[in-house]
């Protein structure tokens, strides 16, 4: 089985109405609800404001693939979670970064930019599958229409991907490299752009899809349990 966590922050669905109607049980519960049903899956939720984030030692100790959503309260992740979780990632746990989680302290950690992009509130999103083959494309159309979605445009401010799999076109011609790939350490990350709390994004046939095959993509079946080391070894005897 894959051991999932789903992190959100649950705060915008505390807040404002709009979106408590979309995900009545937080981004993370409908996240974890459709990850769950999978055979191969199971999930445990986790939220800004329990303690230590809800991302203990014993918690990722305990998860293969951490889930992130977060948007407005980054800054409120205290900077003990951060490191235990880049801790766990370089140590083989999977990471998927979705929507505004771009500007996580989590993936500023990982990636080592500013993951600064262009955006714009309601519009409209044709998603490109660019590499078919790929895992995490497995049964997603090579196009698909999201009617309305927040425009994320390039320049989108990351390390070269060590895989592209998704592009964004929007309405107003703007681009963007929309599902992303890297390896740190010994952990996958993959970050995809749908999700902006206002819209329906993730009860969407094809991006449930998508984030599944990512969670799968992420997984290490051979992650060790060991302590990840921090020092530099000792110089190697002849
Ligand atoms: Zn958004």
């Amino acid at each position: 089985m894959i051991r999932v966590t789903v992190w959100n922050e649950f705060l915008h669905e505390i807040n404002q109405p709009e979106v408590a109607a979309i995900y009545p049980d937080g981004i993370h519960g409908c996240i974890a609800d459709f990850l769950g049903k999978e055979e191969d899956i199971t999930v445990r939720t986790a939220t800004l404001s329990q303690p230590q984030n809800g991302l203990s030692e014993e918690v990722l100790c305990d998860t293969d693939v951490l889930v992130w959503w977060g948007h407005m309260a980054h800054d409120r992740v205290e900077d003990a979670t951060v490191e235990r979780v880049h801790r766990h990632v370089l140590g083989g746990m999977g990471f998927v970064g979705l929507h505004s989680a771009h500007h996580s302290k989590v993936m500023k950690a990982l990636l080592g930019t500013t993951l600064n992009l262009r955006w714009r509130h309601d519009d409209r999103e044709r998603l490109w599958c660019i590499a078919p083959a790929h895992p995490i494309a497995d049964g997603v159309p090579q196009q698909h229409e999201l009617p309305i979605e927040e425009m994320y445009g390039e320049p989108f401010d990351i390390p070269e991907p060590s895989e592209t799999i998704f592009l964004g076109w929007f309405s107003g011609g703007e681009v963007f490299r929309s599902g992303v790939t890297y390896t740190r350490g010994k952990g996958r990350i993959f970050y995809f752009q749908p999700g902006h709390e206002q819209y329906p994004i993730y009860h969407d046939p094809v991006i449930r899809r998508i984030i599944t095959n990512g969670v799968r993509w992420a997984y290490l079946p051979c992650r060790t349990r060991e302590p990840i080391p921090i020092e530099n070894p000792e110089p190697l005897e002849k």
